[in-house]
């Protein structure tokens, strides 16, 4: 052994001893999966190098193959790894193998339950990597060194994956990783050649590069060991080159977890090649579950980009919209060039047009998903819904294709599950129905019991029930599909169409006329606190109700302006009362002026309490209110 020098003891950062933790006791039912993280890393590190000798051709210090070998000593019980990649610097060592370098790592761990049965769910979404050789491994040693670096920088790095790690400086003379597992008592059945043969036809047989393992020889007559011959045991070609007819499901889900880091199956993916004027292959994944950090400005994002099978970069972002974040997959053009870069990507008049193709992909990939697997597809808008409705906005040219992807809760559903799609909303629409009605607001509750809803559910019409964040945003963006306009609910002067008879517009019309005095006096008595007062067509059973003006902001808008500190344009409501309401009834027989402006105060602040929203001057409130309890009790 050679000599090791600068030796050094180091902890490991927090967020590290608790995915440590929280991983050996999740994974111990699926142990196996260390070697695939392991050969994973292997392959990228290879990857990297064959990239980086590019530009460098002496990094690959005189060319031998790249290849992973998997070894193993039964008496010593070890397995070892070794791959002829891009290696590891002291620094790279300590960096990259005590700490997590994601974003919104230290927050996600602050979800952990304790519960190892939930949090083993976690674990799924962070993806565990190198530090699984510690879920069969008691002690791991790592022999790295950087390519290109001399042979006596090389790092030896060890820990018991407790509390720290060791880290060395040490001879190695062939560039790249060498990692040692020292097993676990009972884990000895992986220094194995037959176990560790099938663990990797199983999980990394798609690996592009060779897989090596020692095949059985005989000793050589006078010799006591035989001399190792190496086999390969994967297909070690490039799995999106092969013709899709020959690729199993399997290997599709093995190869998502290799490039996405994911532990659990993708949900869905489409296998392309594209021939013409421009040559592509490409493979997209939706995943099943969203990362904990997909809402982290800084998370990765984008495809991993190949030339002519020759990796070039991780995160290649130009190839699909933001609210397409979500996706991953690979892309491997014949077009670009070798020493393509991020400046290039953004610029380049063929990434612009790879980009609407695999858009359109991902696009048909979904509306295939919603349409043979609606199931899948809920827990897909669960966990991705948010992000998709960023499309409408960012993407005009396809807005129709994702307004038919949105799923949003109704008047007709279940609880406020976002479930039911435009395309099924129409297709049940009421005779005569030419519009798609909706309704935003903070909470389901509230909008579930709005007085604005009085009138549809007594003409039996459905209205989608908008509730995230976003949903008023989103709606600005959207103003019709497949020809059919969208209406909000609670904004203007609400107008049926043909939902209303023409007996019931008279009606209307005339009742409007007998109340002219009404809307008079209520006019003086409200003043400034409103836009305009008129007789509502849209209530049963409540008295009045707010209406927001045809352009003006509506309360999420407006929340989200002013959190981010933008100045918010006043706007005053549309008072519309109920002609027909016992208590506008008797407003209209009032006498007194002082009792006809606080009643019609109280009206107009119950319809602000009733459509969520918060009361100017509370205290006027209860101060009127309780006036009139008084004068009740007398
Ligand atoms: P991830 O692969 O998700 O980044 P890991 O914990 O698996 O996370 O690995 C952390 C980092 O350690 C890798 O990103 C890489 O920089 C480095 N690394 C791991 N294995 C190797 C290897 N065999 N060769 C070179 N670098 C490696």
């Amino acid at each position: 052994m050679s000599v090791e020098t600068q030796k050094e003891t180091l902890g490991f950062q927090t967020e590290v001893k608790q995915l440590l933790h929280l991983m050996i006791h999740s994974l111990y039912s699926n142990k196996e999966i260390f070697l695939r993280e392991l050969i994973s890393n292997a392959s990228d590190a290879v990857d990297k190098l064959r990239f980086e000798a590019l530009s460098k051709p002496e990094l690959l210090e005189g060319g031998a193959e790249l290849k992973i070998r998997v070894s193993f000593d039964k008496d010593a019980k070890t397995v070892t790894l070794e791959d002829n990649g891009i290696g590891m610097s002291r620094e790279d060592a300590i960096t990259h193998l005590g700490t997590i370098a994601k974003s919104g790592t230290a927050d996600f761990m602050k979800h952990l339950s304790g519960d190892q049965k939930k949090d083993s769910h976690l674990i799924g979404q962070f993806g565990v990597g190198f530090y699984s050789a510690f879920i069969v491994a008691d002690k791991v040693d790592v022999f790295s060194r950087r390519a290109g670096a001399a042979a006596s920088e090389g790092v030896h790095w060890s820990s018991k994956g407790e509390g720290d790690f060791e880290v060395a400086t040490v001879e190695k003379a062939e560039r790249g990783t060498r990692i040692v597992l020292h097993l676990k008592s009972g884990e000895d059945e992986f220094a194995d050649g037959w176990r560790l043969r099938n663990i990797i036809k199983k999980y990394s047989d798609h690996i592009a590069l060779p897989i090596e393992l020692p095949k059985e020889v005989a000793a050589a007559e006078g010799e006591e060991k035989p001399a190792v011959e190496w086999e390969t045991v994967n297909r070690a070609s490039a799995l999106w080159t092969r013709p899709r007819t020959e690729i199993k499901d399997e290997e599709y889900q093995e190869f998502y977890k290799h490039i996405a880091h994911d532990f659990e199956n993708p949900l869905s993916w489409s296998h392309n090649k594209v021939e013409g004027k421009l040559e592509y292959s490409s493979l997209l994944y939706v995943p099943t579950r969203a990362p904990f950090d997909l809402y982290q400005r800084e998370a990765p994002k984008g495809l991993k980009l190949y030339v002519q099978r020759v990796f070039v970069m991780d995160q290649a972002e130009s190839f699909l919209p933001l609210y397409l974040r979500f996706i991953k997959g690979v892309v491997d053009s014949n077009d670009l060039s070798l020493n393509v870069s991020r400046e290039i990507l953004q610029k380049d008049p063929i990434i612009d047009s790879m980009k609407s193709a695999l858009t359109k992909r991902v696009l048909d990939m979904l509306e295939k998903l919603a349409k043979n697997e609606p199931e899948q597809y809920k827990g897909f808008w669960k966990n991705f819904g948010q992000v998709m409705k960023e499309g409408p906005a960012e993407d005009f040219a396809n807005k129709e294709k994702i307004a038919g992807l949105l799923r949003f809760a109704s008047t007709n559903g279940d609880e406020g599950e976002q479930v039911v799609g435009l395309t099924e909303y129409l297709a049940r629409a009421k005779e005569g129905q030419d519009k798609i009605y909706y309704l935003t607001g903070e909470t389901y509750a509230q909008v579930k019991n709005s007085p604005h809803l009085e009138v549809f559910r007594k003409k039996g019409i459905e209205v989608l029930l908008l509730t995230d964040r976003i949903d008023e945003w989103l709606m600005s963006y959207l103003s019709d599909f497949d020809g059919k306009s969208f209406v909000d609910v609670a904004r203007g002067d609400l107008d049926l169409g043909n939902l209303d008879s023409e007996e019931d517009k008279k009606a209307a019309e005339e009742v409007a006329k007998s109340k002219e005095g009404l809307v008079e006096r209520l006019k003086t008595a409200l003043g400034d606190s409103v836009a305009e007062v008129r007789v509502s067509h849209r209530l049963t059973d409540s008295p009045a109700i707010l209406a927001i003006g045809e352009q003006d902001l509506g309360m999420q808008m407006r929340q989200i302006l002013e959190a981010s500190g933008q100045k918010v344009p006043d706007s005053k409501p549309i008072f519309e009362f109920n002609p027909a309401h016992p208590l506008i009834e008797k407003l209209d027989n009032e006498q007194s002026d002082e009792r006809f402006g606080d009643l019609s105060h109280i009206l107009f602040d119950q319809a602000a309490l009733a459509a969520g929203d918060s009361l100017k001057d509370p205290a006027a409130y209860v101060r009127r209110l309780n006036k009139l309890l008084v004068e009740l009790s007398v």
